[in-house]
């Protein structure tokens, strides 16, 4: 593509001489960082494109040279060509971005949902995984899963544990995450009989024996207890409806607890960090999934406006979430000072969407995160990727178009949403609608919209509220 170089380093502000002194100093960032040879005229998008670009630029960096500072240059070098050109020939959409690929997408998860060469086995254990990345992914980009539906119910049959939960496949331990997929995955498929193979009773004594004491909840017996466990098991409950009193042999019972529910919002609390993130367990460092799995299971166990504001530094929070945008690439990373990645395009802005109907809407940058999607993180072979240069899979093609869907679309809280719906126990994600697509559209067109997904369960809506729906109708295990 024919671009021009760019202009030369400027000199740093007095100002910032006055201020600060030069030993400590951080230096504005150089415009030769990234520069690459003139090989022509840049067309009218690209010129749009580095304006763009140079009006979001960070203004100061660090200028101690670090591995992790040399990385960062590195992941510019190769990010920015996709920002400001098109190396990979995608037609354009009429803001000049490349269109959203559905048809390469689409056959990218398709791929993904068959059958896999032998050295896979290795990933045996993350079936579950992969079949609700796929159907996710294909349900965002408006594909119909409804011929799933069979295969679908009949893995998951295969992969229950007679003692309640899923493994990964026919023989394996149950895990919490694979039972957080599995069960995700049946309500894509949806149908009274894929409902009626899950064994809810079962379900309920195994997810007793998760709880811990202190609230949180372990992602498998005798393993380790982080805030995966907290989301995925309130996900669990909530969906199919189980009850909030704990099983009779429950070990947590014995120390006075009598409900699932019982010390997890404070739990959640002390997952955040001294920074306003959220990380795995209390102590360790904020991480975006991490992040999400909170928000998410905070915003389960109670409206967000409650629950969110109640049990977290919520300023603090918002000033982390903001922190991780990468600038000028738009996209999220995941952790302080690390890469902007595709994945956290869902695991950072679908925060956005909790923490805003606990907040006020417009606190973050859509449309940046929408032109990293559609420039940066599409792969030419079809599918999403982390970032130009690596492969797409099914989990960044999941993950980047759920995070285009929490850029595209107002997502609220509205408790007047399904009144009948949600009464019983831990019934708050069901209040949730789309309020149209945000207005600030001048990256996606009409045919680059994806669909709406719920912000808490990351499926569509349809997915949800039928599920629900049908495990309050029944009225015992
Ligand atoms: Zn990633």
């Amino acid at each position: 593509m024919a671009l021009p170089v760019r202009s030369s380093a400027q000199a740093p502000s007095s100002r910032l001489q006055e201020i600060i002194a030069e030993s400590e100093r951080i230096e504005e960032l150089s415009d030769s960082e990234g520069e690459y040879e003139d090989m022509g005229t840049a067309t009218m998008e690209e010129q749009a494109n580095i304006a763009y670009l140079e009006s979001v630029k960070m203004p100061i960096r660090d200028g101690l040279e670090t591995a992790t500072s040399r990385l960062q240059d590195e992941t510019l070098d190769v990010v920015l060509p996709f920002l400001e050109g098109n190396p990979h020939d995608f037609p354009l959409n009429v803001y000049g971005l490349p269109k959203l690929q559905r048809k390469s997408h689409i056959a990218m998860l398709e791929m993904a949902l068959g059958d896999y060469p032998a050295p896979f086995a290795m990933m045996d254990a993350s079936r579950p995984w992969i079949i609700y990345w796929g159907l996710q992914g294909l349900s965002a980009l408006g594909h119909d899963v409804s011929k799933y539906q069979k295969q679908t119910a009949h893995t998951f049959s295969l992969a229950q544990h007679p003692e309640g939960g899923y493994g990964g496949g026919y023989g394996q331990l149950p895990h919490l995450a694979c039972t957080y997929a599995t069960v995700l995955s049946l309500a894509m498929a949806g149908g009274e009989e894929t409902y009626e193979s899950i064994d809810r009773k079962a379900m309920w004594h195994y997810l007793g024996r998760m709880k811990q004491t202190d609230g949180g909840f372990t992602m498998v017996a005798g393993g380790e207890e982080d805030i995966r466990g907290a989301f995925c098991a309130v996900v669990i409950l909530s969906l199919l409806n189980i009850p909030l009193d704990l099983p009779p042999d429950a070990p947590a019972r014995a120390n006075g607890l009598t409900t699932f529910v019982d010390n997890l919002g404070d739990w959640v609390s002390k997952c955040q960090s001294w920074d306003g993130g959220i990380s795995a367990a209390p102590g360790n460092e904020a991480h975006g999934a991490y992040a999400f799995c909170g928000l998410g299971c905070l915003s389960i166990i109670g409206p967000p406006k409650e629950t969110l504001n109640k049990y977290l530094n919520v300023p603090l929070l918002i000033h982390w979430l903001s922190s991780r945008q990468a600038s000028p690439e738009g996209g999220y990373n995941g952790r302080t000072n690390k890469l902007v990645d595709g994945c956290y395009s869902h695991w950072v802005g679908g925060c956005w969407s909790l923490v805003e109907a606990a907040t006020t809407p417009g606190l973050w940058n859509r449309t940046a995160l929408a032109r990293y999607i559609l420039s940066a993180a599409q792969d030419k072979k079809g599918g999403l990727r982390d970032k130009p240069g690596k492969h797409s899979d099914a989990y960044h093609t999941c993950y980047n178009l759920a995070g285009l869907s929490h850029a595209q679309h107002k997502y609220v809280y509205d408790e007047e949403v399904n009144k009948g719906l949600g009464s019983g126990n831990l019934g708050a994600p069901y209040h949730w609608k789309t309020e149209g697509e945000f207005e600030q559209d001048d990256v996606w067109g009409e045919e680059d919209v994806v669909r709406g997904v719920h912000p808490v369960f990351i499926i569509p809506y349809r997915a949800v509220y039928e599920c629900r729906r049908y495990f309050e109708e029944k009225e015992s295990f």
